[in-house]
């Protein structure tokens, strides 16, 4: 293994998976949903291969999917941006925010994230040969404080990787924060990498994408996938929104990267993309259902609990139950008690601000988060 990747280990989300099939636990750990997204999506892959569109499509993305995202970015949000020029395609948000960093940083330049950061980001930033400089969300409601983000700023800074809604804390980031960091961009001439993949999971206020904001489009590369969306993680598409010259430096290191993305797939999301209101309402009505029952079940077993306001994930205290240390905790859990979750310290740079804090996810049917919490009240 090279220097550049010592001691990033296996990520918590296989750990945790593995230890969940050994033990046959409920997995409310690594966020996947246990259904499937809807039918017409499955049925227009399936029509996609028996019709033949099984080779390669463009670099950049099937036609009509940049289309169809093109159309989803100005439907919902007002955001201009051309299929061919300003839409790109990749294997997952993870592949877009690799080519993104690959294509955008040199070596010694650094980015800016918030932790608890989604895991790959920090892997992502070291393996560009740049390097993170972290800031803190605080716990209990995940503000990060003005002065620390102004401060992990620098001559070498070269872009600030914002995500909102926020995995693992379930924070949607508000209109002053978000107009704070649009300022320090713009002041300091800075790229903001936006991974907005939970933006339709959210369930008080709205998510507010920071390209909307004045003089932001031209410096933003936009991130988002179908995976969360459509409940179809694993069909692994992603995708960016960003001007022309930005478009094409990632699409550089993309055609190296994984070239281009399954043929089927995409065609399929071309129609999810531009799904009817009704869908995405719909998405948002189960979700909020599903979040509420499973804060109010483990609200009544004694943990805290951080109710977040986006994404399928909840953040609860295990102080209250006399636990003190997540790992422990997340490692124990599926052998004695039957239940996987995540320890979110594994998502930071300073663990000791998230030891104490234990991330649940939401994306599964009644009977499983059901399940799940009766199993939980056998916890020692
Ligand atoms: N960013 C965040 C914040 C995520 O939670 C995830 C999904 N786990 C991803 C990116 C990766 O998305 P994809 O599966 O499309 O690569
Ligand atoms: N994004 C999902 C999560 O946060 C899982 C990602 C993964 O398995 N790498 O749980």
């Amino acid at each position: 293994l090279t220097a550049r990747l010592q001691g990033f280990g296996t990520t918590i989300f296989t750990e945790m998976t593995r230890l969940a099939i050994q033990f046959g636990a409920v997995n409310l750990g690594q966020g996947f949903p246990n259904f499937d997204g809807p039918d017409f999506i499955k049925e227009a892959a399936i029509a996609a291969i028996r019709a033949g569109a099984n080779q390669y499509c463009r670099m950049s993305g099937l036609p009509e999917l940049n289309r169809a995202i093109a159309a989803h970015q100005q439907r919902f949000y007002d955001l201009s941006y051309d299929p061919d020029s300003e839409v790109t395609v990749y294997s997952g948000a993870t592949e877009a925010i690799c080519a993104t960093l690959q294509a955008l940083c040199d070596t010694g330049d650094e980015v800016v994230l918030f932790e608890p950061f989604y895991d790959s980001y920090r892997a992502s930033v070291t393996m560009a040969g740049a390097v993170p400089k972290v800031v803190t969300l605080h716990a209990p409601d995940f503000a990060y404080r003005p002065e620390e983000l102004e401060a992990a700023i620098t001559p070498k800074t070269r872009a600030i990787l914002l995500n909102s809604p926020h995995n693992p804390t379930g924070k949607v980031f508000a209109r002053g924060e978000l107009e704070h960091i649009a300022g320090l961009c713009k002041r300091f001439d800075l790229i903001a990498i936006t991974d907005e993949v939970y933006e339709h999971l959210v369930y008080e206020g709205s998510h507010v994408p920071l390209a909307t904001l004045p003089g932001m489009r031209e410096r933003t590369v936009l991130i988002s996938s179908s995976g969360k969306t459509f409940s179809f993680t694993g069909w692994k598409v992603g995708h960016t929104c960003a001007p022309p010259a930005l478009s094409a430096a990632i699409r550089c290191a993309h055609q190296f990267v994984t070239f281009c993305t399954a043929t089927p797939f995409q065609h399929a999301l071309a129609r999810a993309f531009v799904a009817d209101d009704a869908f995405f309402a719909g998405l948002i009505a189960e979700y909020r259902a599903r979040r509420d029952r499973l804060c109010q079940g483990l609200r009544e077993l004694g943990f805290g609990v951080l109710a977040p306001a986006g994404t399928y994930f909840v953040m609860t205290d295990i102080r209250p139950l006399g636990y003190a240390d997540d790992v422990e905790f997340c490692r124990m859990l599926p052998e004695q008690v039957g239940v996987a979750a995540i320890p979110p310290s594994s998502f930071y740079e300073h663990p000791a601000a998230g030891r104490h804090l234990v991330r649940w996810a939401f994306c599964k049917t009644d009977d499983v988060l059901d399940e799940g919490l009766r199993r939980l009240q056998k916890l020692p």
